[in-house]
């Protein structure tokens, strides 16, 4: 039910971001990634799970996410014999694959624990998780910490403050998709999610308002306005879906049979019947898929003239080298001409150290 990209290019994208991680340096090239905003319990890390198929984060109805996961999905290929292989790596145990996603979670845990405390703190520091299945989008999801206003356990005073700053350091790179996650059960007006989703991209040009908990509204009342932007209007619109209810969780209920019960779900409320596009998972994903080829075909000319400018720098050196010829006699020629090459920088450098040393 979910598109996978058939682009070739986010593999390469994906592993950039992968070296920048490492080398913890300032990438200059923005690079297109998913991140989850909203408040606390709204459903952020619902939504991410249910766009991935599988179980493998931390949910609930207290804190759970108190360090940003960078979860970047690498579609595999179909196995012939039709056995989906899938399987989650962590850069922080590089060569060490979970088949086993509760395992995955309980790495999740342990490691919020190991950076973030065991009280509630929260951490910018990140977790990077690598999910590989062929039954996923090639593209990079950020799950990221709810809005909390009331400091709790160890958290600091200014928890809300720092929080907006982490979203923020996420969600405003310009190529930063943004699905503002707001429950159909409070208020859209005062949504924090579309408020700090409005502060980074005031344009809307790269915000999807995501509706979730339809199935926990007031009886009588509907999300039709929200769907439909009559609320507050958003560009790329809104979609409507509905995750699994805690209970459920507990039940041990899966991703398929919740994505079944969601479907009919929308089937069986005749005010959602006009609004399909609008409505469930498998919507979301298709409008993330548009939206992210569209965006990385944006940024595709500026990278290939970088690439281009440096090419044509490396080119020239090599040029200054001189021909390579098959001949014996023409190769000799081209060592030379690097010998010679080599000499000259050698000795304009000992000369330059002669300089100094006079000088001084
Ligand atoms: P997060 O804090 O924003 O990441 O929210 P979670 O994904 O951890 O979800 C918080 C709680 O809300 C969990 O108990 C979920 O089971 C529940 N929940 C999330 N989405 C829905 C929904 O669409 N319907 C219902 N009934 N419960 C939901
Ligand atoms: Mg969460």
């Amino acid at each position: 039910s979910v598109t996978p990209l058939g682009s070739s290019v986010i593999p390469i994208v994906n592993k950039l971001q992968d070296i920048f991680a490492q080398l913890s340096s300032q990438s200059t090239i923005e690079l297109p990634q998913v991140a989850v905003v909203g408040s606390q319990s709204s459903g952020k890390s619902s939504v991410l799970e249910a766009l991935v198929g599988r179980d493998f984060l931390p949910r609930g109805s207290d804190i759970c996410t108190r360090c940003p996961l960078v979860l970047q999905l690498v579609q595999t290929r179909r196995k012939p014999d039709g056995a989906d292989e899938e399987w989650g790596e962590f850069l922080h145990l590089p060569g060490n694959r979970f088949y086993n996603f509760s395992e995955i979670r309980k790495e999740i845990e342990a490691e919020t624990m190991r950076e973030a405390g065991f009280n509630k703190g929260v951490s910018d520091k990140q977790i990077r998780l690598k999910i590989f299945s062929p039954n996923v989008l090639d593209i990079t999801l950020v799950d990221l910490p709810g809005i909390t206003k009331v400091p709790v356990g160890d958290q600091p005073s200014d928890i809300e403050a720092r929080i907006r700053t982490m979203i923020m350091s996420y969600i405003k790179r310009p190529t930063c998709l943004i699905l503002a996650v707001t429950p159909a059960n409070a208020d859209l007006a005062n949504s924090d999610a579309l408020q700090i989703a409005g502060a980074a991209d005031p344009d809307g040009l790269r915000t999807i308002g995501v509706i979730t908990k339809l199935d926990i509204m007031d009886r009588g009342t509907d999300a039709r306005n929200f769907l439909l932007g009559k609320v507050i209007p958003l560009k790329l619109g809104y979609v409507g879906v509905v995750n699994r209810s805690q209970e459920d969780i507990i039940l041990n209920r899966s991703i398929k049979d919740a994505l079944i019960a969601e479907e009919k779900f929308f089937r069986s409320r005749p005010v959602y019947s006009d609004l399909a596009d609008r409505c469930g998972i498998a919507q979301l994903a298709k409008k993330l898929n548009q939206l992210l080829v569209q965006h990385i075909k944006a940024v595709l000319p500026g990278l290939k003239a970088r690439i281009n400018s440096s090419l044509v720098t490396v080119a020239k050196e090599h040029a200054s080298y001189g021909e390579v010829t098959e001949s014996k006699a023409g190769q000799g020629a081209l060592l030379l001409n690097i010998l010679s090459k080599y000499c000259e920088a050698y000795s304009s450098m000992i000369e330059g150290k002669n300089e100094e040393m006079s000088t001084s």
